[in-house]
């Protein structure tokens, strides 16, 4: 992370306008075209041919087991060309109720347990039909339950895979979650591209509902990525997917410790912060005047007149452009903001509640004060002549923001990111209305997978490459 921090530091922005190949660029997603269609089962899927114990006729069930042929189809392909292996289905596939009869695989009982799993004990996959499917459904639709699946079977090519994927009894969790990600990014990309006969998923809505559904099982904010159990924040985690949607399972099997340490950001909180806030303070006077010299001391190397933040209820005066809570204004070099509204956003997050879906919580600190350097870093973008109304510019705009969370990550600020606050960041880039990506009108470029991947880049390079990059 130090060479990121050192670049975000030595922040020099430039209104280049050039060309050059983009593999983010607004209009394309990882290279694919932008679409809008519906995305989920295909309405002519014929039923699979599988055997799968205490199947139900229900969605979860019809979803579930479309996405296991799916992937077997789509792995018979990839682990020969790949891996000069034939492929293997896994001998068992389990539907259960967690709150219902009980049943067992391989690795026990299944009574309570709100899960989906493999097992290598008796290479099965096992999916709750009673509470989880039905949950994610209801929440993100279909491709969240694809999602799950798609990453469980990754296991079982684990499994298959082993020194070819470098997996031993040592392998720490954390890689073997990343690798299996990944795997689900390859298969989404298959997917995507038109060569599955079960699903339909469009770069637009369709991913955005598969990086959401990732975002819901992050880990809680705070664990440590050594932990014995940890999956991966939601950016480690999209990024993960990401890197095998963009490149296949090939890289996701050469995923280990050494090459994925330097960009994990999962941690545990620090000495003396309060887990029950999960490193969140209130959004109020105090925290914003913090904000406006954290983003001054980051975009100083611009070299350009500072927006003043401004706590005046969000919409510019005139006319203006007007995206509460949140505003930059153009003919003032002003950001209003709305304090009381910022504060509901930036209330910390219900991660059970979230899960259950009557999330009653805010979304944490980090989404608020995201919110507000977006529209900073708009004004700095209006200083060194860069366009600011052009789909180019939201995600350069997300860049910046990343770039900027970067140098809030160094010791010693005033307004020092904690665990959990890229996610904050990341929850912003995927809600239907989160301000981080959006130009000074509030449009934004209907790809979640890139908004997210600008950001983050931004993040692990700084903010040099942000009007390289996005233009
Ligand atoms: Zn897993």
């Amino acid at each position: 992370m130090v060479a990121a921090v050192v670049a975000a530091l030595a922040l020099v922005l430039s209104a280049c306008n050039g060309g050059g190949p983009s593999a983010t660029a607004a209009d394309s997603v990882a290279g694919l075209p932008v679409t809008h269609f519906k995305s989920g089962l295909k309405p002519n899927a014929p039923t699979p041919d599988l055997n799968v114990h205490n199947v139900s006729g229900d969605e979860s069930d019809q979803v579930a087991t479309a996405t296991i042929a799916d992937v077997e189809s789509y792995w018979s392909g990839r682990m020969p060309t790949d891996f000069g292996m034939d492929f293997e289905p896994v001998t068992k596939l389990l539907s259960y109720d967690s709150n219902g009869p009980n049943q067992t695989n391989g690795c026990g009982d299944t009574e309570g347990d709100i899960n989906a799993f493999y097992c290598s004990r008796d290479d099965s996959v096992s999916w709750d039909r009673g509470v989880l499917l039905p949950n994610m459904l209801q929440q993100f639709g279909q491709l969240s339950v694809v999602m799950v699946l798609a990453h469980e079977f990754g296991h079982a090519v684990q499994y298959r895979l082993k020194d070819k994927a470098g997996i031993d009894k040592s392998t720490p969790t954390i890689v073997k979650e990343q690798q299996a990600d990944c795997f689900a990014g390859g298969y989404f990309r298959w997917v995507v591209e038109g060569k599955s006969t079960y699903f339909n998923v469009s770069t637009s809505d369709g991913l955005n509902a598969a990086l959401s559904s990732l975002f819901l099982v992050r880990d809680s904010a705070g664990t440590s990525a050594t932990d014995t159990q940890a999956h991966g924040t939601a950016f480690d985690r999209i990024f993960a997917f990401q890197l095998g949607f963009e490149t296949g399972p090939k890289q996701c099997a050469a995923l280990d410790l050494d090459s994925i340490k330097p960009r994990l950001v999962e941690q545990p909180f620090r000495p003396g912060t309060d887990k029950k806030q999960q490193g969140d303070i209130a959004i109020d006077e105090t925290a914003i005047s913090a904000l406006q010299s954290s983003l001054n001391d980051a975009f100083k190397g611009a070299n350009v007149a500072e927006p003043q933040i401004i706590a005046d209820g969000g919409a510019c005066p005139g006319g203006g452009p007007s995206t509460p809570p949140a505003s930059y204004c153009p003919s003032s070099n002003t950001v209003t903001i709305d304090l009381d509204a910022l504060a509901e956003l930036g209330k910390p997050v219900d991660q059970d509640a979230e899960f259950s879906g009557d999330n009653t919580g805010g979304h944490g600190d980090f989404a608020s004060f995201a919110e507000i350097a977006s529209r900073y870093a708009l004004g700095v973008q209006k200083g060194v002549g860069a366009s600011i109304d052009t789909p180019g510019a939201g995600l350069r705009t997300a860049c910046l923001v990343g770039a900027w969370a970067a140098v809030a990550a160094l010791p010693g600020q005033k307004l020092r990111l904690s665990a959990g606050d890229l996610d904050e960041a990341i929850s912003d880039l995927l809600r239907p209305d989160g301000l981080v990506a959006a130009d000074v009108n509030g449009n934004r470029t209907a790809s979640g997978f890139n908004r997210v991947e600008a950001m983050r880049t931004g993040y692990l390079q700084g903010s040099p490459i942000c009007s390289r990059q996005y233009n």
